[in-house]
């Protein structure tokens, strides 16, 4: 049996607000780039109460609560709390994956012997997370990922939850559904058909009509979850420097707009990647290799990172628009692809731009597109982007 842990601090940018301003202290603070636009990266507790969310416009939140304290992010303090808070964490495990600057999986098996068990591992992590750099962390334990992340989440702030062994799947089967991954509104809905609203509900549901219903890959997963079954390994550090796609085709390709559109295509499988693997992308690489095995790679730094589909496409059929595609051999394309690079924590600090609400939207987007994908299969999606056809050398 594993143990897991979920380690999250508590409202992130705001605690660190709140931390060095004494004045800030238990009021409701909002972190973000200005008062009029934008969108709330952070809030404190006290600004929750009052149904503040983060990612909610600033104009949505000073509506809710008037008397709250707008405070411009300073990401060069977060950066190094979240330094310290991972020095922290790598004394308790080799094995520490972080999901952002606040938030990291460790699996703690193999220090058990020499730490004590995961409860006392929990509680040390936080004492020392509260002495060193005077922030709250949330933990939960748990034999499963899945499990450890829930027990973090609901037992906030300032909270330690431990689900042994044999209360996993008591634990899991009390939730509603739509606490398993990958269960959105249209698989609540599916499952609400069936009578089915909560976790144990599923698991007692036989696992062929769960398939007759949601699909082969959708039923097995849940189904799978249900019995607390999560094999996902802690997977430290994210070793990629890049994230990719690209294939070969059967017959090369002479046509921009065709290649366009399988550009879309990968860009989209790209960007889910990226958004599970909580990464931006700051650089787009095109591949192409040629009917003569000769290739090519064109690449474009982008003014801000990101981890949307439509962006890495946009770039992606630029790049495309500049290089050779002709009928003639030498000039055909066996293989396209994107690569993403450049990569950074989805977290990571970055400036606040003017299109920062719309981009917050189209990577919300983005994680909409994951979900259904993950539904109903790639097919179900069609971005809606201008693709120009025919043979002519002009892409957008
Ligand atoms: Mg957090």
């Amino acid at each position: 049996m594993r143990t897991i842990l979920h380690v999250d601090l508590d409202a992130f940018y705001a605690a660190v607000e709140q931390r060095d301003d004494p004045k800030l202290r238990g009021k409701p603070v909002l972190v973000g780039g200005s008062a009029r636009r934008g969108v709330v990266a952070s809030c404190s507790y006290e600004a929750r109460t009052f149904g503040i969310k983060s990612a909610m416009p600033m104009a949505e939140a000073l509506r809710r609560c008037p008397h709250a304290i707008v405070v411009r992010h300073r990401m060069d303090r977060y950066v190094e709390a979240s330094e310290r808070f991972f020095a922290i964490l790598g004394d308790f495990s080799p094995e520490v994956e972080g999901l952002s600057l606040d938030e990291a999986f460790l699996d703690c098996t193999g220090s058990e012997r020499l730490l004590g068990d995961g409860r006392t591992i929990a509680t040390t992590i936080k004492q020392r997370v509260r002495d060193e750099i005077r922030l709250v962390a949330s933990v939960g334990v748990a034999p499963i990922k899945l499990a450890a992340k829930i027990a973090s989440d609901i037992c906030k702030p300032d909270g330690l939850r431990v689900i042994a062994e044999g209360e996993l799947l008591p634990f899991l089967h009390a939730l509603p559904v739509t606490r398993l991954w990958g269960v959105g509104e249209a698989t609540r809905e599916a499952l609400a058909s069936l009578g089915l609203s909560t976790v144990g509900d599923v698991a007692r549901y036989p696992e062929s009509a769960l398939v007759g219903r949601l699909g082969a890959v959708t039923g097995h997963h849940l189904a799978a979850l249900a019995r607390g079954d999560d094999p996902r390994p802690v997977e430290p550090e994210h070793e990629a420097v890049s994230v990719g796609h690209q294939e070969t085709f059967d017959d090369d390709i002479d046509d921009k707009g065709e290649l366009s559109v399988i550009l879309l295509d990968q860009a989209d499988r790209v960007a889910a990647r990226l958004r599970d693997s909580h990464l931006r992308a700051r650089a787009v690489v095109l591949i192409i290799k040629y009917d003569d095995f000769r290739q090519i790679t064109r690449r474009t730094t982008l003014d801000a990172a990101t981890s949307d589909g439509g962006v890495l496409a946009r770039t992606a059929i630029e790049l495309l628009s500049k290089v050779t595609v002709e009928s003639r051999r030498g000039s055909r394309v066996r293989l396209c692809g994107i690569s993403a690079t450049n990569l950074e924590p989805r977290d990571a600090p970055r400036q606040l731009l003017f299109d920062e609400a719309a981009r917050a939207r189209g990577e919300r987007l983005g994680d909409t597109l994951d979900k259904v994908t993950a539904k109903f299969g790639k097919a179900a999606i069609k971005r809606a982007i201008h693709v120009p056809r025919g043979s002519g050398d002009d892409s957008e």
